[in-house]
């Protein structure tokens, strides 16, 4: 839903958009921080409905920047981490670290030394190395670390469908069905050192039904009462991971928080209904679905070329090293002018980025008014996995982000400069 004022320009968290890309320059990243709260608020609310115990942890891969760890703070959310980097980013944000949560694939010696210093409040371990590391760090010590158990559960879920398949082809959790996630389970409830405090698995991304959820929710209450037949040991929480869709474009139709979590908790309480467990907290750790939609990309418009009877390109001063989903993945996005966004089409147009890779093509066939260079064009629902995997291809620098809410505007990463990008850079001679 796009908001204007008076002028008939897009305002973000009730800042104009135009205002702010002089402000602050462009190509500038925006945050409508009401949108934020609003989407986290949701997965609060219908979980306090079914009243089982839960926390939402935000996935911070998706923009992992000091603001919005401290508005997740202030939700009283969770936090998810996948580096030293982000780890330390919550640090300096301040976050508690007991509502931290840290996972990865492939966490070397040195962060798992970092979060055991920062006392993380739950490492989720991912495979057997792992799980070695950790005791020899704990070796000789009486420290004791909650952790989770990622379990790779044979079902993959993408938009509407999911796939569900005894053994899965991929690099993250314990193997269900050859029975690794049964010994690790052993090696943790052996050790002094660790504490499990349940399971977790994820199933994908851009989730646009519930029924991979359900599928996953009987998976996990299945093997839960036979491993506690079989070692007596049941988990406290259920984490599900994240991956809840949004709406990129008119195509999507995403569903609600609640959607997904009324029938989530109802397969709970089922599943639970025919075993001998107590019900679990329920996890969740939504990225996209927190800061997604909440994001705008500003762009000031520069080049146009057209091509009789083909295309018309319009060029703008950022693309694929600040918004890498379009050439990596084929995201589609939906832009318009920022000066006017409810004003009718007259052509079409392909938004092009300023990179020099042929891929560097923000969103096709565009319909927008009449542009001119220095125009404003936004593109919206760039607040997930855009400033995250933004890169400095060509040397450029990364943009600025701003929060806006309640019509104040706030600079919250500053714009990188050029002696930001040489700033590590060594001579080789002089
Ligand atoms: N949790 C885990 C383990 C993930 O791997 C991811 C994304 O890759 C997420 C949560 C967040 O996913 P999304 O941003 O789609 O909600």
């Amino acid at each position: 839903m796009v908001k204007t004022n008076t002028q008939g320009h897009l305002t973000i968290g009730g800042c104009d958009a135009i205002d702010l890309a002089h402000n602050f320059g462009t190509p500038l990243i925006v945050y409508d921080v009401t949108k934020i709260r609003y989407q986290f608020e949701q997965f609060q609310a219908a979980f306090d409905e079914t009243k089982i115990n839960y926390e939402i942890s935000y996935a911070s891969k998706a923009l992992a920047i000091k603001a919005i760890d401290q508005v997740i703070n202030q939700e009283q959310g969770h936090l998810d981490v996948v580096s030293s980097g982000e780890l330390m980013t919550a640090v300096a944000a301040g976050f508690p670290m007991a509502k931290v949560s840290f996972h990865g694939n492939n966490k070397t010696r040195a962060e798992l030394n970092l979060a055991l210093d920062q006392h993380v409040g739950t490492i989720i371990v991912d495979n057997f190395y792992e799980l070695t590391l950790l005791e020899q760090l704990l070796a000789g010590t009486a420290s004791q670390i909650n952790v989770m158990l990622r379990l790779a559960p044979g079902i993959t879920a993408h938009t509407h469908e999911y796939i569900q398949t005894g053994q899965v082809d991929s690099k993250f959790g314990f193997d269900i069905a050859s029975g690794q996630a049964e010994q690790a389970l052993k090696q943790v409830l052996a050790s002094q050192h660790l504490h499990l405090i349940g399971y977790h698995a994820h199933i994908g991304s851009q989730i646009m039904a519930v029924n991979g959820f359900s599928a996953l929710v009987k998976k996990l209450v299945k093997l839960s009462a036979n491993w506690q037949e079989k070692y007596g040991y049941q988990p406290a929480v259920l984490n599900l991971g994240g991956g809840f869709g949004i709406q990129y474009t008119a195509n999507d139709q995403p569903l609600l928080p609640k959607n997904f979590i009324h029938q989530i908790v109802t397969d709970l309480k089922a599943e639970i209904a025919k075993t001998n467990l107590n019900l679990p907290a329920i996890w969740l750790e939504p990225g996209r679905a927190i800061v997604g939609t909440a994001g705008y990309s500003l762009y000031t418009i520069g080049a146009r070329k057209e091509i009789p009877n083909l295309r018309t390109y319009i060029s703008v001063d950022g693309g694929m090293g600040d918004n890498i989903r379009p050439s990596l993945y084929q995201a589609k996005y939906q832009a318009l002018l920022a000066s006017n966004p409810l004003a009718s089409p007259t052509q079409t147009v392909t938004v092009a980025g300023r990179y020099c890779e042929s891929g560097d093509i923000l969103v096709k066939n565009q319909p927008l008014p009449d542009t001119s260079p220095g125009d404003i064009l936004a593109v919206l629902a760039t607040g997930a996995y855009g400033y995250s995997m933004a890169s400095n291809y060509n040397r450029v620098g990364r943009p600025a982000v701003v929060f806006a809410e309640n019509g104040q505007a706030k600079l919250v990463v500053k714009r990188e400069t050029a002696s930001d990008l040489i700033r590590l850079d060594l001579d080789y001679l002089n």
